[in-house]
């Protein structure tokens, strides 16, 4: 079964769409990570503060939602299995919440985007449990799996170890052993029809195809008769560092193409902003980012994928987003609002418009296959970023044939 089909390509960006159960989610995607479960209940969307409005937009309720349709920007989601211990949980609550998948439950009947479950597997390995306030269990790749299936995930991740700066060549051996290991196990678990995605760590051609290698060999097979996707790790720690994060995804492709792997999907995790456009133009399919519910807890209102200002000094009238030509949420963003969460929860909703927007403009341009467009689109994006624009460049040149 295909899960991923390409329709358009300029250059190396390619728009296509990705199959998942019932849902079709188009290509270049960003998935926004949501925490379906922060220590609440049912009744209050399993609380969560600026979490909360942001579950409530999801699930188009009033008032939050306010009859407006947002389920356009909900298409893909993000979750952590590790999003489960953030806010401190009881075995009977832990055990209630993974009774029922999340589209399964009324509180959330509405979503029905596409569900990315990530493992974790940073946080959970380096603490080696899953801890609440009264239980604790050992962390497997048995039991991370078994908590993306009771989540009910579309795609699902096997539980991996991410590269750290201060890892030296022996430990990155040992960590791509490691996730090598966890990855053969995964593929030997019942996925119930959720998709597979690979995780992938490294930032070098060389790293890269050793991690190849290493998978390769616990496989029993070729890697794309397990595996839907590539989920690329790893790369937070650099996602300011525009000359690294175009190295590691050029070499990621490179070496995909090398070994006929280029059919697969690219998930980058956790990256956003200004360095997406340029993966998109590199070739990366999707990703998912928390950046604009964390800029909107620091009360940041974005102005562009570049920029910012506080909420307090936004003008929302340069906006046209459903959030900020709504005058209840324009008063609530002024601060007219019981609760912070009600005040900071359609910053959140905004801000993740406004790159929604951004990705969508850039998706269109691809489906119509115009390299000029692109051309255009990209170089205009970067056009008054000083620090980024020599990056833009390289990325054009590289993607879309010489411009000088
Ligand atoms: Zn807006």
């Amino acid at each position: 079964m295909t899960s991923f089909e390409t329709s358009a390509r300029v250059g190396d960006a390619r728009s296509g769409k990705l199959h998942c159960r019932d849902t079709v989610v188009e290509t270049p995607h960003l998935f926004p990570v949501i925490n379906f479960y922060c220590g609440g209940l049912a009744r209050t969307h399993f609380g969560g503060g600026v979490f909360r409005t942001v579950k409530e937009f999801l699930s188009n309720e009033v008032p939050a939602a306010n009859g407006t349709d947002y389920s356009e920007y909900f298409r893909g989601v993000m979750t952590s299995v590790a999003s489960l211990t953030d806010f401190g949980l009881s075995r009977e609550r832990y055990l209630s919440y993974l009774e029922t998948p999340v589209k399964s439950r009324p509180e959330f009947a509405e979503f029905d985007g596409a569900l990315f479950v990530d493992s974790g597997g940073y946080k959970l390995l380096n603490e080696g449990s899953l801890s609440g306030t009264n239980f604790s269990i050992e962390t497997s790749q048995k039991l991370i799996h078994g908590i993306q299936r009771a989540f009910g995930a579309d795609i699902a991740v096997n539980l991996d170890l991410p590269f750290e700066e201060s890892d030296v060549y022996r430990d990155r051996v040992s960590k791509t052993e490691a996730t090598a290991s966890f990855a053969a196990e995964f593929v030997n678990m019942d996925a119930e029809g959720s998709r597979r995605y690979l995780t992938v760590h490294g930032y070098s051609k060389a790293m890269l195809d050793r991690f190849f290698d290493t998978v390769a060999r616990t496989l029993p097979g070729p890697i794309d008769q397990f595996y839907d996707g590539i989920a690329f790790g790893g790369l937070v720690p650099k996602k300011d560092d525009l000359n690294g994060l175009i190295n590691a995804v050029s070499s990621l492709k490179t070496v995909l193409a090398e070994r006929n792997l280029s059919h697969l999907p690219i998930h980058v995790l956790g990256i956003s902003g200004r360095a997406m456009p340029l993966l998109i133009a590199l070739g990366v399919d999707t990703f998912d980012s928390s950046t604009y519910l964390h800029s909107a807890i620091n009360g940041k209102y974005s102005t562009s994928l570049f920029t910012s200002t506080n909420v307090a000094e936004a003008d929302f009238d340069i906006c046209d987003c459903p959030v900020c030509t709504s005058p209840a949420l324009r008063q609530q963003m002024r601060g007219d609002a019981e609760y912070q969460k009600d005040i900071l929860g359609p910053v959140a909703v905004h801000n993740l418009i406004l790159q929604q927007q951004f990705v969508k403009r850039l998706r269109r341009s691809i489906a119509e296959g115009n390299r000029e467009q692109l051309r255009t689109f990209l170089e205009n994006a970067y056009q008054d970023r000083p620090q980024s624009r020599k990056f833009a460049y390289r990325v054009i040149n590289q993607t879309l044939g010489s411009y000088f």
